[in-house]
Formats: structure tokens, sequence, C-alpha cells
């Protein structure tokens, strides 16, 4: 009895020991209206999506800053505002092992998205960031973070690995990585999972 006692609990500290991680440093900017309950329930959720143990290490309100509805940033384009977040960061939290995600008063950014990644591949820097509106709804901080793991997977480039895919989005209307925001997506498979696991950014308990 006592025997398998002990040996259960070191099973437990063993596959504690284990849990893959990823650090996130988050951000509110004026406006976004979001709660800290909200953002937890949304890490959460990527927690749950992806079997990869999302870790809220910070969350800090920036007063002066601000990203405007159509903005168009993309990949090394960058707006003069989006520019100032990304430095505004590094100034912060010069370490950049964890993903910066920001909370923003934009209703979209352009081509009507609801959130957008800009990773370290694409930005030519060491930091990987994601950049939320209002419109976002509970799973886009999860579908974004999908876009990060994969591009931080040195052979993916971006690409999402299943076979019913087109480029960096799943086919499957169900699954995490479709390309339109929709409450019904919160699938993975099992080689997403595999393969985000292989990101360079996790880390382990
Ligand atoms: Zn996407």
């Amino acid at each position: 009895m006592n025997n398998e006692k002990k040996k259960n609990s070191k099973t437990k500290v063993k596959n504690k020991r284990t849990t893959p991680l990823i650090n996130l440093c988050i951000f509110t900017l004026p406006g976004c209206n979001v709660t800290e309950k909200e953002i937890k329930q949304q890490v959460d959720l990527a927690t749950k999506i992806w079997k990869i143990q999302f870790v809220i290490t910070s969350i800090t309100m920036l007063k002066d800053f601000s990203v405007r509805t159509n903005d168009t940033s993309f990949r090394t384009k960058q707006s003069k505002n989006i520019k100032r977040l990304f430095n505004e960061r590094k100034y912060l939290f010069p370490n950049p092992n964890s993903i910066s995600i920001f909370y923003t008063s934009a209703r979209h950014l352009s081509n009507n998205t609801t959130g957008r990644s800009f990773s370290s591949l694409m930005t030519k820097s060491r930091f990987n960031h994601i950049i939320l509106t209002k419109s976002s709804l509970e799973n886009t901080l999860a579908h974004e973070l999908g876009h990060i793991l994969f591009y931080s997977h040195r052979k993916l480039q971006g690409k999402n690995p299943d076979a019913n895919s087109y480029r960096t989005h799943s086919l499957d209307s169900k699954n995490i990585m479709f390309g339109t925001a929709t409450t019904r997506k919160w699938k993975t498979t099992s080689l997403q999972r595999t393969k985000a696991l292989e990101s360079t950014l996790i880390k382990y308990m």
C-alpha cells in the first residue's frame, strides 16, 4: 500500500516536470475592453486546444499606444504604431522567449482580420507577437498561437502540417487553423500537436 502510494506520487512529479509550456507576455491598450478573466479564459482555451501549457507571465497596461482599425501591417511592413508597440515590448521585456499578445481597440485589421501574428521569421527579429482586435473571438488567440507555433518550427516555416490544408490554414471548418473566424473551430489533429511540440519556443516544466 505504502509502496504503491510512493510510486504514484513519483509518476505525478515526473508528469509535471515534462509538461510542455510557452510563456505569454500580455499587453492591454486603451479601449480594448477586455477583462483579466476573459484573457485567462482565452489562454485556458488555447492550452486545452494545443495541449501545451500557455502561461501568463505578466499583464501590462500600455497607456499611450494604439492600433488603428484597418491597419495594413504585414510581415516586415509594419505601421508606425505597430513598430512602436513592438519596440516597447522589447524595451520593457527584453527576453524574447515569451510571445507578446497585444489587446487593441481596433475593430479589425486590414482584410477584416480579427487578429494577426508576427512571427520572428516574418519580422526578422527574435520576438514573436500577436495583435488582437475588438472582433477577436474566444478562440482567436489559440488560432494565432497556432501560426506562431508553426512559424517557429524549423521545417514548416508557417505551413499547416496536415494534408487537408491551404498554406498556413486548415480546410476543415472545425479545425482551429481554419482560415475564417468562427466560434466552431476548436480541433487539432495529432500531427498538428506533434509538430507544435517541435516548435523552438517550447520549454518543459
Ligand atoms: Zn490564420
